[in-house]
């Protein structure tokens, strides 16, 4: 029987190792930290070896290919042993993407994935299409191909997952934007952060589309520099004239192709912001391509509600809106939400700094926030970059403590909004358990 190995026993190592087994593979899974009881329950029941708490090189000698998973980075000393043994190392989605005809479509981007890939779903499960949602986003790709048989994927796709792709070609990519993330992983170098996004195009044909945030300079310049295959579909705000892109013309999506020129009207729209507006553009524009109609694109972009953690409204009281961003953990993502602001905001920040430059909020903070309360470890760089910008600036170590001098300094008509532009290792689990803290906290008022 042929061997493969599966790195990491997380939600896509599980995934794949469920896959490779029905599709006849010895697999071995392997994970330097101790596997979940889900995790060796699964494997005990599907009849698959695994280790924890360490990698033993000797199991992998002889194996087909590994599969890493997202989250261990390409430099771990396991990793680099199996590349040095020229086994390929496949990341989930090209090892899964080789067992499975659906009509794939793949989102990437800095922010706006998860967003993007939920509405476009919802769209297209509107629309009545068998279609599954995966990738960085709820169960794994390979899971649902062992288990289901759709027709169509809407994957989330993050830059680890497209480290190792050779194969894996969505037959709809878009990139909703790149700014500096993640660069930790990447050597310091945005260039190279760049090329992996940039590679969801890779592997696709002529007959593919690649969707594109033409108001993102980053994105214009590279995409145009690479010869890339597929076809490409600009989308943005006051594009100039051209043959196919979407664009707004007076509250309306257009999206034009050689054939057809679609209008949406974004009135009836549930989420706000600029930014949402270009998640919609994207969204309609694949569903668009998809040959989906404009009523049920339109219908769902009036009921789709978001997800939570991202600009999410939680409670007034007292006249004051409460708004959850915890998924903000960078400064790209708290722009848009200060942006979207059309009220005074008291504003939560701060957390584990990935190295922020604050330059671009000074504007937006200046014309929007009130008073800044500071919610991290060390808050030194907030007060560096706002001192003389805002006049109150409060230091916090506390969800609970934060939110009680938010709401002291709010007053009705005003917004509190915790979008940190940090990640939020310091005090808190991840962002989800931030934003759980952030809801909890303002349901105690
Ligand atoms: P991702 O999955 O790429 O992290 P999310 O949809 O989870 O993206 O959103 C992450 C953060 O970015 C949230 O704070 C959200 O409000 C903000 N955001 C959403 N869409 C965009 C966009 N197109 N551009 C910039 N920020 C965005």
């Amino acid at each position: 029987m042929t061997k493969g190995i599966v790195l990491g026993a997380g939600e896509s190592g599980i995934g794949a190792a469920l896959l490779a087994k029905q599709r006849g593979y010895d697999v071995f899974v392997s994970d330097r930290n101790p596997l979940s009881q889900v995790a060796k329950d699964t494997f005990e029941m599907h009849q698959i070896s695994w280790e924890e708490m360490q990698h033993d090189f000797e199991q992998m000698k002889e194996a087909e290919w590994v599969m890493k998973s997202p989250g261990i980075p390409n430099d771990a000393p396991i990793v680099v042993q199996c590349e040095a043994a020229n086994i390929p190392i496949l990341s989930e989605l090209e090892f899964a993407c080789r067992y499975t005809s659906a009509l794939l479509i793949g989102i990437t981007g800095s922010n706006g994935k998860t967003t993007t890939t939920a509405m476009t779903y919802h769209i297209l499960k509107q629309a009545g299409l068998h279609v599954g949602l995966a990738g960085n986003i709820g169960t794994s790709f390979a899971r649902q191909i062992a288990e289901y048989d759709f027709d169509v994927f809407v994957l989330e796709v993050s830059s680890f997952q497209l480290d190792h792709i050779r194969r894996f070609a969505p037959h709809i990519a878009a990139i909703t934007n790149i700014t500096p993330d993640h660069l930790d992983r990447y050597g310091n170098d945005f260039g190279q952060y760049i090329q992996a996004k940039l590679k969801i195009a890779s592997a696709q044909r002529t007959t593919d589309f690649l969707v594109y945030n033409a108001n993102d300079p980053v994105l214009n310049k590279h995409i145009h520099a690479q010869s890339l295959l597929p076809t490409l579909h600009p989308f943005g705000i006051n594009l100039p004239d051209g043959e196919r892109q979407t664009t707004m013309i007076d509250n309306q999506i257009q999206i034009q192709t050689n054939k057809t020129n679609t209008m949406i009207a974004t009135n009836n729209m549930a989420l706000q912001g600029r930014h949402n507006l270009l998640n919609a553009m994207a969204a309609a524009t694949i569903a668009d391509l998809l040959k989906i109609s404009k009523s049920v694109i339109r219908d769902s972009l009036a009921t789709f509600q978001g997800v939570p953690h991202r600009l999410e409204p939680v409670l007034k009281i007292q006249k004051v809106q409460y708004i959850n961003d915890s998924k903000a953990t960078n400064v790209n993502a708290t722009f848009f939400a200060l942006e979207s602001m059309d009220k005074p905001t008291v504003w939560i920040a701060g957390g584990v700094d990935k190295g922020n430059d604050y330059n671009e909020l000074l504007p937006l903070v200046h014309e929007k926030v009130k008073a800044i309360v500071c919610l991290g470890e060390d808050n030194q760089k907030l007060f560096q970059s706002f001192e003389g910008v805002v006049d109150i600036m409060i230091e916090t170590q506390s969800m609970e403590e934060a939110v009680k001098i938010a709401a002291k300094i709010a007053t009705p008509n005003e917004n509190v909004l915790l979008s940190p532009a940090c990640a939020s290792f310091d005090l808190f689990e991840n962002y989800e358990d931030r934003g759980d803290q952030f809801k909890a906290a303002i349901r105690n008022l």
